[in-house]
């Protein structure tokens, strides 16, 4: 069933444990991702990047989210719908206007000050419109580049506190050795930053960058305030390795059709990835 993002945060938070957050970019991916949290009673959120659709266009926005609530209402388990990363108060506001009734507005590029302003404006009309809102405080830069490393991007708990305080935002994504896309090196979590940062704010804590993080760290952060973890670049790896497989097993079929095979095939493969992340990491 379709669920508000900031429900699933809160039962998230009473089993001190995290939703999983799947970029999904078209049906395939975000009907594996339904059919997985229903098979192992977990309930997840399915998120689209906007650049995935803006630049992509491996869908479109009203489209992905109509999906998505549609999908949810074919099973129990509670499902939720989020757009990620939105850089602009007017590419926020599209994704509302699309259906979102949750966002994130990523001002971590600006010093302090101006994401502060940037985020409350967001926040002055979504909160209006009963829309939840991510921030995000520090900078998740590129694994490809080692942000992950660089010391000088991660969240400062006192920035953190004034930041909640000052915008009132929902959820707040953090920087604490975490990094977006493939790591080249094994990541190492900040987890004594971690806690410091949950116990100066009261808002769940989102971690970005999620692929190629050892289970074992990222379980430790789930028991210290990480409520959402967002899961992109390996789940698109999978995907593709799906497609190509199939492909390769159907090079000879002369059938003229046979491309209506593909989802279900793919979907066979994904969804046991996703039901096993869910059945490592937080079953709740
Ligand atoms: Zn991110």
């Amino acid at each position: 069933m379709y669920e508000k993002v900031k429900n699933i945060l809160t039962a998230a938070s009473q089993s001190n444990t995290a939703v999983i957050a799947f970029n999904c970019t078209d049906y395939i991916m975000a009907r594996s991702v339904v059919y997985a949290a229903e098979a192992v009673h977990t309930p997840v959120i399915l998120m689209l990047y906007p650049e995935h659709a803006a630049v992509y266009h491996t869908t479109g926005f009203g489209n992905f989210a109509a999906m998505v609530k549609e999908l949810a209402e074919e099973v129990q388990t509670p499902i939720g719908l989020h757009a990620d990363h939105d850089y602009s108060y007017e590419s926020v506001m599209r994704s509302i206007q699309a259906g979102f009734g949750s966002v994130m507005i990523d001002g971590s590029m600006h010093d302090l000050d101006t994401n502060i302003s940037l985020t409350r404006k967001v926040i002055q009309n979504a909160h209006a419109r009963d829309i939840c809102v991510e921030g995000e405080i520090g900078h998740v830069g590129m694994a490809a580049d080692a942000d992950h490393a660089k010391t000088d991007l991660f969240t400062k708990p006192e920035a953190a506190e004034k930041f909640c305080r000052e915008t009132g935002v929902d959820s707040l994504a953090i920087s604490i050795g975490n990094a977006h896309g493939e790591y080249k090196d094994t990541p190492h979590l900040d987890i004594r930053r971690l806690e410091d940062i949950h116990a100066a704010v009261d808002v769940p804590l989102v971690l970005h960058g999620g692929s190629g993080i050892p289970d074992e760290q990222l379980l430790v952060a789930f028991s210290k305030g990480i409520r959402k973890f967002n899961l992109g670049t390996e789940f698109l790896s999978n995907y593709y390795k799906a497609v190509a497989e199939f492909s390769a097993k159907n090079a000879d079929n002369p059938d003229p059709v046979k491309i209506l095979q593909m989802p279900e095939y793919v979907q066979a493969k994904l969804q046991p990835y996703v039901e096993g992340r869910l059945r490592t990491l937080c079953r709740f």
